[in-house]
């Protein structure tokens, strides 16, 4: 099966290459929010038609290698540089030598993802692992929040040929 992948252009935009014609068709990104089911989509040029599915390959969890800013949560005053190294739709692993950190404290953390529209994350975070000479374990809170970016840098769709 051909496979092309959905990339993201910007917050609001997506392109995707066609499997057919290679011409570039952007898509609003609002049309990919939290679709979980496949997904017609025609070629604006050749009106050939495809599916657009999520990318099973992915794995849950994704090795990183991401600058971030930890922040005090209520003021939201820098408190420190972090680097994470393993990043989930729950949480992360992260370094960072920031000293006082406690765990179940609220912090906030920003960072970008590395894609091509170097997509903006801000979430609260709780850390719950203290490992100060490996990393550090932290969860996003509250835990039943969805952050559409997060799921489409960890599960990103893919266009798939019908034929
Ligand atoms: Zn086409």
């Amino acid at each position: 099966m051909v496979v092309a992948f959905v990339v993201r252009t910007s917050a609001d935009s997506c392109a995707i290459t066609c499997l057919h014609c290679a011409k570039r068709i952007a898509v609003p990104t609002i049309q990919l929010w939290q679709r979980h089911d496949p997904t017609s989509l025609a070629c604006e040029a050749c009106g050939h038609t495809f599916q657009i599915i999520r990318d099973a390959r992915r794995f849950p969890r994704t090795p990183v290698q991401l600058d971030g800013t930890l922040l005090e949560a209520s003021t939201r005053a820098a408190l420190a540089s972090l680097i994470i190294t393993d990043l989930s739709l729950s949480g992360f692993r992260f370094r960072t030598p920031y000293p006082h950190l406690e765990t179940g404290t609220l912090y906030s953390v920003v960072f970008a993802l590395n894609d091509a529209a170097r997509t903006e994350i801000r979430e609260d975070i709780v850390v719950r692992q203290l490992h100060p000479t490996h990393s550090m374990g932290a969860e996003f809170d509250p835990p039943d929040r969805y952050n559409f970016d997060l799921d489409f840098y960890l599960k990103p769709w893919v266009v798939a040929s019908r034929e």
